[in-house]
């Protein structure tokens, strides 16, 4: 059974096994909206990344952007590079947790593929925001939402505001 402590092992250049850390998979890099994280390689479908690491908080920070909501009720403020993970409404990556002899391993929290990612490819995953904490999305796929919001409350939202660049258009006449 494999434990989530258990590092992959890949070959090494000289026939040696060497641990592949969550380093050696991705690097964070600029996007046009801040900073992202991108792949290294191609990673196939179903990969274990690694564990998103950082601070363990019982109340928000002052700038929650970056948090990850746990099932107790913590938050987990995430380090580089994961902390860098954006938001898409089709992403390809997910989080999930762990569970060690049917106990859920609540305030820990991984990254996985869910599909194959090439060389280069930004990391996204769906933030699934509550509707309170929804912002318009912009992340351009064709089944965005129109917002940043876990979709069970997409209906509390409003209708996104147009994200054409021109004017909204003019009420039609008859
Ligand atoms: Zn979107």
């Amino acid at each position: 059974m494999t434990s989530p402590q258990d590092t992959p092992l890949v070959r090494g250049g000289r026939g040696r096994l060497r641990a592949e850390t969550l380093r050696d998979l991705v690097q964070v890099a600029d996007t046009p909206l801040g900073r992202g994280v991108f792949a290294r390689r191609k990673l196939v479908a179903g990969r274990v990344l690694g564990e998103i690491v950082g601070d363990v908080l019982a109340v928000e920070p002052d700038d929650p952007s970056y948090c990850m909501e746990l099932p107790s009720g913590r938050v987990l403020e995430p380090a580089a590079p994961l902390r860098f993970l954006n938001h898409s409404c089709e992403p390809n990556c997910e989080l999930f947790y762990w569970e060690e002899e049917g106990a859920l391993q609540e305030d820990r929290l991984w990254l996985q593929t869910i599909r194959t990612i090439k060389p280069g490819e930004e990391l996204l995953i769906d933030y699934s925001w509550p509707a309170t904490a929804a912002i318009p999305c912009r992340c351009g796929t064709a089944a965005c939402r129109g917002w940043i919001v876990d979709p069970e409350e997409l209906h509390l939202l409003p209708p996104p505001a147009s994200a054409g660049d021109g004017p909204p258009s003019p009420p039609s006449r008859s």
